[in-house]
């Protein structure tokens, strides 16, 4: 990964996690957002602002940040000292729902949608054990495609764990959990044997 970047009009708490998340370190941000319901909506300073406040449109996911915050600091500021004037656990909290939304626009915890990119990608490269092992004790639980995988594999290699409780977790049907474990152990075959594949995949033309 390449030299982390220096967030600006961030707390230092949450810059601090946010560097850590980028190498792989969750527990910081993640115990900084807590897991409380949804009282934290109730103290973000943004509820009384509109949100297109949050979204300028001078700024997209694939924009240069440094170059958004010197040629736009005007209509940036508003936003970002709202953010600023956050409470770390409302901020922390707000970025995580964003990266479990896959949220890719506009301003969360002061960052811009393009500041935020690399962390969207590194969570979405994470495999969340905790949640895995809920989905597959039957708590419904999103997963990513990666945790997804790690469940299938686990299901595979253990033959003690309940399928019917796992479908219930990912939330799809007994019958379909099947026939994503049978894609899954192909898929395994295939990396072991890939000669073998590659003339079963052209025979099938
Ligand atoms: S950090 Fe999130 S919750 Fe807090 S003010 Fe900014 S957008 Fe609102």
């Amino acid at each position: 990964m390449g030299q982390s970047p220096t967030f600006i009009n961030f707390s230092p708490s949450l810059n601090s996690a946010v560097q850590s998340a980028l190498k792989e370190d969750w527990d910081p941000l993640l115990e900084a957002a807590g897991t409380s319901g949804r009282q934290w909506e109730d103290n973000a300073p943004c509820a009384s602002y509109s949100s297109d406040l949050f979204f300028p449109e001078v700024e997209h996911p694939w924009s240069d940040p440094e170059q958004i915050r010197r040629d736009h600091s005007s209509s940036l500021r508003e936003p970002l000292s709202v953010c600023a004037s956050c409470p770390l656990s409302v901020s922390a909290r707000c970025l995580v729902e964003s990266l479990r939304q896959e949220d890719k626009y506009g301003i969360r915890a002061g960052l811009l949608a393009s500041e935020r990119r690399a962390l969207l990608t590194a969570w979405k490269s994470r495999i969340d054990s905790e949640a895995v092992s809920a989905a597959l004790r039957g708590v419904p639980t999103a997963l990513t495609s990666l945790e997804r995988e790690e469940a299938l594999s686990r299901l595979s290699a253990d033959p003690s764990l309940n399928t019917d409780a796992a479908a219930r977790g990912m939330a799809v049907s007994s019958k379909y959990l099947f026939q994503l474990l049978r894609d899954h152990q192909q898929h395994l075959c295939d990396i072991a044997d890939p000669i073998h594949a590659s003339i079963g995949g052209a025979s099938d033309e």
